[in-house]
């Protein structure tokens, strides 16, 4: 069987050097807000060409840092309205509803996956506040139309860059400084995957940065003065010290994922198929390959039993699941079409060249 996703494999790459760091981090007496998690801070902004980085304990609360630091800075407050795209990855509008923001959904692109720049205007009222654009399976939204977008309306533009690591716009900036913030997520399945939860806040504005860094420590100021009702969405040494190893071979590895992509949309030639759009190779790292089929499911079927494994990213959409009841009579019949159609294939670091051509041979033969 070849996996979707092989982890092990992934990350034994680093056996050495991990066991390494966790004897230094054993013996540092240090386990939390170290010198490890500033160094990863400070690496990170660096890597994304951002001022600053706040590392947090997952992608859901660095989102929530966000809107919440935003709520502090009066820039935002309960019940304001944000269009963020309505097949996006649950945890993207769960951040909104936790800060009492009102998630409206939108409509992506059917051929870019990413929320459709025309369908924008007619959800804007008096209470839209933001726009809390996704790169969705690793390709760079319409940054220039969003951006042009919330100039004209006086909006802010967030980022949910969970799937984003090193994506390049045309321009030369990367993933998570290409709006006011952005949000990423050290989970183990990410590009940059941690050996455990993660996350970071990248933006350039001070007065944000202060804030999410006090409200990810309980809101505290100094040892014993807290200035908010703070949170502890504190990221810990140790997956500080595992995440600044990986990072050094984050570009060697999306690299890696752009070449896969690259042979797929070169081979795969099944009547039917839908390959992803990819005007760029760059904006685009390719955390998900995902094509669409009208017989998404027999098509699934058809590799698991010729040992490929495949999933579905994501099978229900947000306003289908019953943790949104009050969404379930709204349709859209985009975001519905995508959910029923696409098919995720294995893309990752380790993926060995034989399997690469393997799973294209067998796609090819399904009729
Ligand atoms: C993974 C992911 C998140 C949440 O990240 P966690 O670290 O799992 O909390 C948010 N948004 C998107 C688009 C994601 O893919």
């Amino acid at each position: 069987m070849i996996k979707f996703l092989d982890l092990h494999k992934v990350n034994e790459r680093f056996q050495e050097a991990f066991q390494k760091q966790f004897q230094l981090f054993l013996n540092s007496g240090n386990y939390i807000l170290g010198e490890q998690v500033s160094k990863f801070e400070s690496e990170f902004a660096n890597y994304c060409g951002v001022k600053y980085c706040i590392a947090v304990s997952n992608g859901l609360d660095a989102l929530k840092l966000i809107f919440e630091a935003y709520k502090v800075l009066g820039k935002l407050k309960e019940g304001d309205e944000i269009l963020v795209p309505a097949n996006t990855y649950i945890a993207s509008v769960l951040a909104l509803s936790h800060c009492r923001l009102k998630p409206v959904l939108i409509e992506p692109a059917l051929d870019s996956f990413n929320i459709d720049p025309n369908e924008l205007e007619k959800h804007i009222t008096s209470k839209t506040k933001a726009i809390l654009g996704v790169h969705l399976y690793g390709k760079l939204f319409d940054v220039n139309r969003l951006k042009l977008f919330c100039e004209k309306h006086n909006l802010l533009l967030v980022e949910d860059a969970a799937q984003a690591h090193g994506a390049k716009h045309l321009d030369g900036r990367k993933a998570g400084n290409l709006s006011h913030a952005a949000a990423f997520s050290f989970y183990p399945t990410k590009n940059l995957g941690g050996l455990g939860d993660g996350g970071a806040v990248t933006t350039n504005d001070y007065e944000l940065e202060t804030v999410i860094r006090q409200l990810r420590n309980y809101g505290r100021i100094s040892t014993n003065e807290n200035e908010y009702k703070g949170y502890n969405c504190r990221l810990d040494e140790l997956q500080a010290s595992f995440l600044r190893l990986k990072l050094k071979y984050l570009d060697q590895d999306n690299k890696k994922q752009q070449s896969i992509a690259q042979f797929y949309l070169n081979n795969i030639e099944l009547k039917g198929v839908i390959l992803p759009a990819c005007e760029n190779i760059e904006s685009h790292v390719f955390h998900q390959f995902v094509i669409r089929h009208k017989k998404r499911n027999e098509l699934k079927e058809y590799l698991k039993n010729n040992s490929v494994e495949t999933l579905i990213h994501y099978p229900i959409p947000i306003h289908k699941q019953k943790a949104y009841r009050e969404l379930n009579h709204l349709s859209f019949s985009v975001t519905e079409k995508i959910h029923s159609e696409i098919l995720s294939l294995p893309i990752y670091a380790t993926l060995g060249e034989n399997e690469i051509r393997e799973i294209v041979s067998v796609i090819n033969t399904f009729n």
